[in-house]
């Protein structure tokens, strides 16, 4: 069971460090993720125990975060010099191996990639990244609600959707900052169907 021993200690932890908000936030992801788990036959520990470290490096303040990428042997792209808040899906990654224990690889990518995604991601990566984006607190997104729907019923295509929907926009904020691995997510999800 999810909540049995090592991975209570986790969620303890993970309440110390993040905001209220964030936290919250950190649930619902955990409680999504398990729910889309059982949809997609996904392990339902492996998607709640990601969920729940998913954002667990937001709480570095972002001046930080090149300083500790460097001190801790994480290599970053241009992109994510220049866009720090990108940072802390690799750097969550990080901590969750050395600070929370996790071994599991898998876990560890769905962290990892949980912002940007990326082509063919497995099952658990694209579970955490819908889930990130629908979770029962969010609720600023366009288009959430037929996200929502398509996440129990084509998880490939919510991905779509959401990687359509970031690029559409980060491009009206500034069309210098889409990140590469958005596009390489849209256009790999995009010639799926
Ligand atoms: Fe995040
Ligand atoms: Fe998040």
């Amino acid at each position: 069971m999810v909540l049995d021993g090592k991975y209570l200690e986790i969620k303890k932890a993970i309440k110390k460090v993040l905001d209220k908000e964030r936290y919250q936030h950190t649930l619902g992801v955990a409680y999504t993720a398990a729910s889309l788990a059982m949809k997609y036959g996904e392990d339902i520990d492996r998607a709640f125990i990601a969920g729940i470290l998913h954002d667990c490096a937001k709480n570095i303040p972002v001046d930080e975060r090149v300083t500790k990428c460097e001190k801790w042997g994480i290599k970053m792209t241009d992109v994510e010099r220049k866009n720090t808040s990108l940072l802390h899906a690799k750097m969550g990654a990080y901590l969750a191996k050395e600070q929370y224990g996790i071994t599991d690889p898998g876990i560890l990518s769905a962290v990892a990639y949980h912002t940007t995604g990326r082509a063919a991601m497995t099952l658990l990566e694209m579970i955490i990244y819908v889930a990130d984006y629908i979770e029962p607190n969010r609720d600023r997104a366009p288009n959430l609600k037929e996200i929502r729907r398509t996440a129990f019923e084509d998880i490939d295509r919510a991905v779509f959707l959401i990687a359509r929907d970031t690029i559409e926009y980060v491009s009206h904020k500034d069309s210098a900052d889409i990140d590469p691995a958005s596009m390489a997510v849209y256009e790999y999800y995009k010639n799926t169907f």
